[in-house]
């Protein structure tokens, strides 16, 4: 097998181009290399380990090969409680010291991802590039909730995640009592200037986090696989809605 470390995006890009399979954390993807001959690593890429601050009302951006336990100690996410609570709750230490926040999002269609639900719910956009040179090979932005197809990632490397800071945002998990701590289900909401309506996403119910409109939303009996998970998901929307209304009041 050839494993190459590249120090730049576009050495990354161009190895993707030639077939190779990207690792970030590989927490996952190591169990996953049967067949596979020829690997990218992204750990050599300073600039996707970087989190940048949301100084004067700007954007957090986040690079997708920063860790769980980066986001859960960061200082610049402080105003993202949704974000950073999920990180430090996710699996265990020796898996957040590992787990990034690139391989959380396309990993959604396999675990129920952690971060996937407050992204959405903070209205992330991710930077990204192609590695197919017959579609655009600069870095474009997609906002994260236009991406419903789980298999839409494959091809295209995340660089990073922007976020405008919320008023409040907040998080719940429900998971396995083991060490890994792996979730059944978990809920984020947040409010940001300029929505009308707190955004709130339930992980869990399906690939790709759902967007619900309060507890009685009836896509949560829809998709939920039993009356006992629904009532779950209905108590944690109505928590986070309560925690995020009394902040923001
Ligand atoms: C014991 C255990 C417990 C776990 N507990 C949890 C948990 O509680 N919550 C949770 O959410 N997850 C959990 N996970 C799943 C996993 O660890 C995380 O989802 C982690 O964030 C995956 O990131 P990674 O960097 O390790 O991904 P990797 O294993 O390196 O890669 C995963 C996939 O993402 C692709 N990929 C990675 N980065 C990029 C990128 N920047 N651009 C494009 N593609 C990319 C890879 O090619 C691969 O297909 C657990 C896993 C284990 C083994």
């Amino acid at each position: 097998m050839l494993y190459t470390r590249p120090s730049t995006v576009a050495g990354v890009l161009d190895e993707l181009r030639r077939g190779a399979v990207v690792v970030s954390g590989g927490t996952v993807i190591c169990k996953q290399l049967d067949g596979v001959d020829r690997i990218v690593d992204l750990g050599g890429v300073a600039s996707l380990r970087e989190i940048h601050g949301a100084q004067d009302g700007g954007q957090l951006l986040v690079g997708a090969a920063c860790t769980a336990e980066q986001l859960a100690s960061s200082h610049h996410l402080q105003p993202f409680a949704a974000l950073s609570d999920a990180a430090a709750a996710l699996g265990n230490p020796q898996i957040r010291r590992r787990a990034s926040i690139g391989g959380n999002v396309v990993l959604c269609e396999q675990v129920t991802s952690d971060l996937y639900p407050p992204l959405l719910a903070l209205n992330a956009r991710v930077q990204m590039a192609a590695s197919d040179p017959a579609s655009e090979s600069a870095p474009s932005e997609v906002a994260l909730h236009d991406v419903t197809d789980p298999g839409w990632w494959h091809g295209k490397l995340i660089i990073s995640f922007a976020l405008d800071r919320p008023r409040w945002s907040s998080f719940r998990r429900y998971a396995w009592r083991q060490a890994s701590g792996k979730p059944i289900v978990n809920v984020a909401a947040a409010t940001t200037d300029g929505e009308d309506s707190t955004r709130v996403f339930v992980g869990g119910l399906s690939a790709v986090p759902q967007r619900v409109h309060g507890p009685t939303d009836p896509t949560i009996q829809r998709l939920a696989p039993s009356d006992y998970i629904a009532r779950v998901v209905r108590e944690g929307v109505s928590s986070v809605l309560k925690e995020v209304e009394a902040q923001c009041s």
